[in-house]
């Protein structure tokens, strides 16, 4: 049984907490995956690398209505595949040997499991034997994964998640995509571009059934000029012969598919750890409980990004381990958790960004408010790019001119969105910030601009 004065649990955004302050402290680190994490391994930076050509593919398409015939002669999809891979496997390869080099720094190569409120045993990836060790203190940032539906585990058939499409060999004649989701809509956009027939397959009358009703009405109406999205529908059953998979759906009718992409939503880890044997409390959901400390329910263990987070988002993640980190050194002086204004963006196309509260929201919560929905193509780098969909929709407080949310949807949404985020984060009223600073003429945030002017302020 060896004691560490510091073992954090999952080198995603955990393993950013570890640096030279932590020198005069024993550190464990344990991870049973790749070294990085999801963001680096198998989430927001290898599907934004795969989105980059994906958006070119179909710029090259729609470029006639500029006056350019474009034609995409080829996807050499394994080499797509391994400028990315070849990209980001090194990095995680080097994460490691960093960290394993570190005299302080024992790296564990093996799932964890709790046995205590501080001990833990560790069983090594390779099979050659299991650790038992405790800690005086614990970070667990030990993510989550992905949900697959009985009807889809019980029949046997093949199918992928976001942890193992991006490293496939060829692109599907036909993708079948279970989930509308951001993870669903991304691939949707990947897949398709790169010449897939992509269906999407969703309980719900919408896409991006989190986001403001506009979003979802108006993304939802180009998918479907896109792809093939059935709505309101259920995979029910599920066989696989010759390498086809055949769904049948809730309405009676049945898709063969080969490629089958299960993208139905994501789980906390917490259960894989054993976290009631460490007396650990969880919410219904699997996610760790903490307070806006990030401490858990038990004294000396502390817990970060989606194995606790309501929001599965790595900017979240980093925050919260920054937050872990200066709780960790300075307990005299604890920093709190900011979860005020929480953006997060869906890089399929159209693109898509959001902050705050939704239209929905703000009504349900009895607020004055005032909405403006300005559309790209009433501003002149709008004219430019021939936008016909893109808007940008701000809704205030009338009276204080407070901003309370802000949805766009649009080319490089998740960059237009920033000043909002910003403008939200600092207290910046609707009036001041649209009229007290300049916006650079003629380029894209001013959509923002005219989408603020347009507000009806008290
Ligand atoms: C396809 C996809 C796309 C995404 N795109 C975006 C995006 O564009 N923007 C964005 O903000 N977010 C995105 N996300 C979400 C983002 O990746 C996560 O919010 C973030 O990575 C969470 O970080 P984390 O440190 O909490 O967990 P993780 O990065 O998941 O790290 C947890 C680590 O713990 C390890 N682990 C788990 N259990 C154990 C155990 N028992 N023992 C040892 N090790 C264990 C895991 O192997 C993993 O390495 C995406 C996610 C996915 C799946």
């Amino acid at each position: 049984m060896r004691h560490h004065d510091l073992v954090i649990i999952g080198t995603g955004s955990g393993n950013s907490i570890v640096n030279h302050r932590f020198d005069g402290l024993d550190v464990a680190i344990i991870e049973h995956g790749v070294f990085g994490g999801t963001c680096l391994n198998v989430g927001c930076i290898p599907t934004k690398m795969f989105v980059l050509p994906a958006d070119l593919v179909e710029s090259a398409r729609g470029a006639a209505r500029l006056g350019i015939d474009a034609t995409v002669d080829k996807i050499r999809f394994t080499d797509i595949r391994d400028r990315i891979f070849n990209r980001i496997d090194p990095i995680s390869a080097g994460g490691r040997d960093y960290r394993i080099n570190l005299p302080n720094v024992t790296v564990y190569e093996g799932h964890a499991r709790f046995t205590g409120p501080h001990a833990l045993t560790v069983e090594h990836t390779d099979g050659s034997g299991t650790d038992e060790i405790t800690a005086d203190k614990i970070v667990i940032a030990a993510g989550g994964r992905p949900v697959i539906p009985p009807v889809i585990t019980d029949s046997g058939v093949t199918f992928h998640t976001s942890d193992t499409v991006m490293r496939i060999d060829a692109v599907p004649d036909r993708l079948v995509i279970i989930g509308g989701g951001y993870i669903g809509t991304e691939f949707a956009h990947v897949f398709s571009a790169f010449g897939a027939h992509t269906t999407l397959v969703v309980r719900g009358p919408e896409l991006l059934r989190d986001h403001d009703a506009t979003i979802r009405e108006r993304f939802t109406a180009l998918a479907r000029q896109r792809w093939d999205v059935r709505t309101h529908t259920e995979v029910t059953a599920a066989t696989e012969h010759d390498g086809v998979i055949t769904l049948t759906l809730s309405d009676g009718t049945t898709l063969d598919t080969d490629l089958l992409l299960v993208a139905t939503g994501r789980r906390a880890n917490t259960d894989l750890l054993d976290v009631d044997r460490a007396g650990l409390a969880t919410h219904d959901d699997g996610r760790l409980v903490v307070d806006d400390q990030q401490r858990t329910t038990v004294d000396g263990i502390w817990a970060l990004g989606d194995i606790s987070s309501p929001y599965q988002l790595k900017h979240v993640a980093n925050h919260e381990a920054r937050i872990v980190k200066h709780n960790l050194l300075h307990p005299e002086d604890p920093k709190r958790t900011d979860h005020r204004f929480v953006p997060h963006a869906v890089f399929t196309r159209p693109q898509i960004a959001a902050v705050g509260r939704t239209e929905e929201q703000c009504r349900a919560e009895g607020r004055d408010i005032t909405v403006k929905i300005q559309a790209y193509g009433d501003v002149a780098y709008g004219w430019a790019m021939e936008d016909t969909t893109g808007f940008c929709k701000v809704i205030a407080d009338r009276s204080t001119g407070q901003l309370l949310g802000a949805h766009v949807m649009g080319p490089q949404a998740a960059t237009v969105i920033q000043p909002l985020i910003q403008a939200m984060s600092f207290g910046l009223g609707a009036r001041e910030m649209a009229t007290d600073q300049y916006w650079i003429h003629p380029a894209l945030p001013e959509v923002v601009e005219n989408a603020l002017l347009g507000l009806d302020l008290a």
